[in-house]
């Protein structure tokens, strides 16, 4: 089983916070563990613990060349001795960037699927082709989300969260947003915050609920407006934020979740969108292990690493 460290509410002080009184504190999902880091945790404890009863066979999963998932999954399974697999998206690089060569010494083994299969990645005949390679496997889907990682995400709140009005996290598959929509109180609301563009999110986690039979325990809404151009993509200001957030802060942010996350709920406060008196608490979902592979990429370089 994996071992979570403790987990910490970290209240922020800052004059914006005072002058609109708004207590807004962030839940450090980053330091649950030192490898397995944020929301993927909890998606993948469940999981691992239905792969060990089979240990023998390897977990094979998802992702492209820059996934949490992915360096996700081949820890948390390194770290059980389960061996796994990886599928990545597009062709093999050499050398490999920060996030699969972390993977790779973990243990994972690759298999690239050009763009045109990894879009059937799941149909009967490349599940037939793994077979064929792998012999049997555990599969863990795209982003991890299935029923054992809405479980896990289900334990991400604690009894004393249970004393904030309102609860930010940020969106990809929505797996880590259904799982805390299941583990609210009534008297609370949930904001999702979408890391990718469009509306289609809205549709994908209706789905999500009715395919898990869940029934929201409280209001929520899903915010599309801060994608900064789409999954992959970065503006400016973004950037910009994230520095500034760092510097009174203290708090790392990962481009591509959190970042947007967290700017998008410091903007709804800067805007008074919330009443005075509101306490928020801010999920931080991890992934600052993306940003090495985000500085190589773009030469853009973020804290905490260049300081
Ligand atoms: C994967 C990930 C998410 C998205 O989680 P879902 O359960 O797919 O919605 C959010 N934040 C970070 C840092 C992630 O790595």
């Amino acid at each position: 089983m994996l071992v979570a460290n403790p987990i910490i509410n970290q209240p922020l002080d800052h004059p914006i916070l005072e002058k609109s009184g708004i207590g807004l504190s962030i839940k450090r999902l980053d330091w649950v563990h030192p490898e397995v880091s944020g929301n993927k945790f909890f998606k993948l404890k469940y999981n691992l613990e239905q792969a060990q009863k089979q240990s023998t066979i390897p977990i094979l999963t998802f992702g492209g060349a820059y996934s949490n998932h992915i360096q996700a999954t081949a820890a948390a399974a390194n770290s059980l001795n389960l061996k796994s697999i990886g599928v990545i998206r597009g062709e093999e690089t050499l050398p490999l960037n920060p996030t699969l060569e972390a993977a790779q010494k973990n243990g994972m083994k690759f298999h690239y699927l050009n763009r045109s299969d990894y879009r059937k990645k799941t149909s009967p005949e490349i599940l037939k082709d793994f077979r064929e390679r792998f012999g049997e496997y555990y599969l863990i889907p795209e982003g991890g989300t299935n029923s054992f990682a809405i479980k896990g995400t289900a334990e991400i709140l604690e009894p004393e969260d249970h004393n904030f009005d309102l609860l930010t996290v940020s969106i990809g598959t929505g797996g880590t947003f259904a799982g805390i929509l299941n583990q609210m109180n009534s008297q609370q609301k949930l904001l999702g915050f979408s890391a990718l563009k469009g509306e289609f999110i809205h549709a994908e986690i209706q789905l999500l609920l009715e395919k898990y039979d869940m029934i929201p325990k409280g209001k929520y809404e899903i915010i599309t407006a801060y994608h900064f151009g789409g999954y992959a993509n970065y503006q400016q200001a973004l950037i910009d934020f994230i520095w500034w957030f760092y510097e009174q802060f203290g708090i790392p942010l990962d481009p591509i979740y959190t970042g947007k996350h967290f700017f998008g709920i410091w903007d709804k406060i800067e805007k008074g969108e919330f009443p005075k008196g509101t306490k928020i608490l801010s999920i931080h979902t991890g992934g600052l292990q993306g940003i090495a592979g985000f500085t190589e990429r773009t030469g853009i370089k973020l804290p905490p690493l260049s300081g």
